[in-house]
């Protein structure tokens, strides 16, 4: 799959949009093409918040959210591509393909090494 180059994140999204993928498509830089598989994302009603951590939010807070996000994901039909697409932009925050970003930017340095 070829991730849209048209989406992304650089600096924190704004939350307000609603569900996760609404907050990606609220972006200027978006101009659509995501594909099919954005409609049968399993958090395509989910609130936003549950995938994008506060400015302020830490410890058990944010485990125990980033745990119910992760939980959404991996009941997701599309979660391999939600992932390749978050790898390839490479998306800054968030949880996307049942990764946080520190896991993401893991993969990203083992990729370059
Ligand atoms: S893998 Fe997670 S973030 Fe990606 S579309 Fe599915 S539910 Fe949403």
């Amino acid at each position: 799959m070829t991730a849209p180059s048209t989406l992304k994140r650089t600096s924190t999204p704004d939350l307000s949009a609603g569900s996760p993928l609404q907050v990606a498509g609220s972006y200027p830089q978006s101009t659509g093409g995501l594909g099919e598989w954005w409609q049968r994302a399993a958090c395509r009603d989910r609130n936003a918040e549950l995938f994008f951590h506060s400015d302020h939010e830490r410890g058990p807070s944010r485990a125990m959210r980033t745990a119910k996000a992760k939980a959404v994901c991996a009941t997701c039909p599309v979660m391999a591509l939600c992932r390749d697409y978050a790898l390839a932009q490479p998306e800054p925050y968030g949880i996307w393909g049942g990764l946080d970003e520190q896991e993401r930017a893991q993969i990203l340095r083992q990729q370059v090494s």
